[in-house]
């Protein structure tokens, strides 16, 4: 059993896919024992990478993926998205996501068969493998939640669980048609992916962003954000000190506490913040935790720094940032805990040495794409947001 997932890991490296070992299911009962030191108070069970700087280690180097499963035989297998295929995948959950795909396609045209696989969530979850075609920029795709009601999209930076893993129900995720390519994104799914009013809609079904004309003037949102940011309230993200945290905060109060857009919010961390960070963050880094702030963090408030109608009592607000960012710190903390280094005693203490130099050695390449600092510091920050039923939102 466990070897078929050291198989599969070699098959998809083979055509070209990034592989990581992912944490697996150690004992299922009424909740899901995560291989993590989380164990079953772990939200993502079975389903985030064992390797910290994962982003820059998946690897389609068969001889490290061995090294890999000899050492956690166990291990789910993880596929990094983007890279040189090019792979973009649609996740499609439940009777909601078939509902929402069944109305994409009456009106673009039914989606092309291309691999797909169930991936054994409860009310029927599905991936669908595509290629974006060279003609189309892949980097604008992102991963996104609910680009129509119950379909997200994970993209380069992105992973998916893939077949034979075994989900925290017990199920294991399995290919639909394994002999099928991974058919090429039609036009129209990839508008759809990148479309700003998809995004749009995402921060709409969060509520509560509020228009732009019952906001002060964006000079004074921006003006009061600047202060902020170097007031010295802000503190900057140094790393193994919480860093994935205090960046998280420093989006919040720029999207949230002051209602930034995105891209307003996104010059100022980059300009002003940034600098002060040990090490500062990726482009797409800083990105990504704008999205977090404006996605996931749904107790806080709206402009709490700009006095917009705050409905939320008193201490709400701020009880939910804390609690919000300490957990995406206390998950990134663990995650970047699970190096080879600490695994290993526990599994296979002799071969500890090699396998974590070379996949020390892995991580010294340069990144396949444009990923320039390959996100090696903080492995968890995208790790930490999941959705009712443990799945992954990013
Ligand atoms: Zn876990």
């Amino acid at each position: 059993m466990a070897s078929e997932r050291l198989d599969a890991a070699v098959l998809y490296a083979t055509r070209g896919w990034r592989v990581i070992p992912l944490h697996y299911i150690r004992h299922f009962s009424e909740f899901a024992t995560c291989s993590c030191r989380h164990g079953d108070a772990c939200k993502a069970a079975g389903k985030h990478p064992m390797i910290a700087s994962w982003r820059k280690v998946a690897t389609t180097d068969v001889s490290l993926i061995r090294l890999w499963w000899k050492a956690w035989p166990l291990a789910n297998v993880g596929l990094l998205m983007g890279g040189e295929a090019r792979l973009v995948t649609i996740d499609i959950d439940g009777e909601e996501g078939r509902a929402s795909l069944a109305k994409l396609e009456a009106t673009n045209g039914p989606l092309p068969v291309t691999l797909a696989q169930v991936t054994g969530r409860a009310g029927g979850g599905e991936h669908r493998l595509f290629r974006v075609p060279t003609h189309l920029e892949i980097d604008r795709v992102r991963n996104r939640v609910k680009i129509a009601p119950g379909i997200d999209v994970r993209a380069e930076g992105g992973l998916i669980v893939a077949a034979p893993s075994i989900h925290p129900t017990g199920t294991r995720y399995r290919w639909i048609n394994d002999k099928q390519r991974v058919c090429v994104m039609p036009d129209w799914l990839f508008k759809l992916a990148t479309s700003p009013k998809a995004r749009q809609e995402v921060i709409s079904t969060h509520g509560s962003r509020p228009p732009e004309d019952k906001l002060p003037p964006l000079s004074e949102r921006a003006q009061k954000a600047r202060e902020e940011l170097v007031s010295g309230r802000v503190a900057p993200a140094i790393q193994g000190q919480n860093g994935s945290r205090a960046c998280l905060h420093a989006a919040i109060v720029l999207i949230r506490g002051c209602c930034l857009p995105p891209e307003v919010a996104y010059d100022l961390l980059w300009k002003l913040y940034n600098p002060l960070c040990l090490p500062p963050w990726s482009e797409q880094e800083l990105m990504h935790k704008i999205e977090s702030a404006e996605l996931s963090v749904e107790d806080v408030s709206w402009g709490y720094m700009i006095h917009v109608d705050d409905p939320s009592p008193s201490g709400r607000v701020y009880d939910a940032l804390l609690r919000e960012a300490q957990s995406f710190g206390t998950d990134a903390q663990t995650l970047a805990s699970a190096t080879p280094q600490t695994v290993h005693p526990v599994s296979v203490a002799g071969e500890a040495e090699a396998l974590y130099s070379a996949t020390r050695e892995t991580a010294r390449r340069p990144p396949p794409l444009d990923d320039e600092d390959g996100y090696a510091d903080d492995p968890g920050d995208d790790l930490t947001r999941y959705d009712e039923d443990g799945e992954e939102i990013r």
